[in-house]
């Protein structure tokens, strides 16, 4: 796993030192619109901690961030009235995973139909 980047983007949201379109904010997390929304709804959440991915967040975060962290996607589901319809949560890891912000993040994806999750031609 690659060391933690200071600079990358979120980093520097989290400092104030770039806006946000914030959603939501506690003590541990961090959510907000994402700049170029894939679905009507499409919301990042971040911890406020440095974890560069899901695996370096679940091996190294405390109980209490990694609780908060799940806390926070179950309320906004709720509050931008997902719960019933459905919506999906996507962590990008690695470039594998396509992942291109060096911060763990999850999508939080809704407001219509997503269809399937990768397209047949990109499932192997
Ligand atoms: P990922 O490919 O999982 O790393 O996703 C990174 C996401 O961050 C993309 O969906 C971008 O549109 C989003 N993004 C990049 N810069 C910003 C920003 N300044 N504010 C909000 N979202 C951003």
């Amino acid at each position: 796993m690659s060391s933690y980047d200071n600079d990358n983007i979120f980093a520097k949201i989290l400092r104030g030192e770039i806006p946000c379109d914030k959603v939501y904010e506690d003590d541990h997390v961090l959510a907000f619109n994402d700049i170029s929304p894939q679905a009507p709804v499409h919301v990042l959440v971040i911890p406020k901690g440095s974890y560069t991915d899901i695996a370096d967040f679940g091996a190294n975060a405390p109980v209490e961030e990694v609780a908060a962290f799940h806390k926070a996607i179950a309320l906004i589901a709720r509050e931008k009235d997902l719960k019933d319809s459905g919506f999906r949560t996507i962590a990008n890891a690695g470039v594998n995973g396509g992942q291109e912000v060096p911060h763990f993040h999850v999508h939080i994806l809704g407001g219509k139909a997503l269809g399937p999750m990768l397209r047949s031609s990109e499932a192997a």
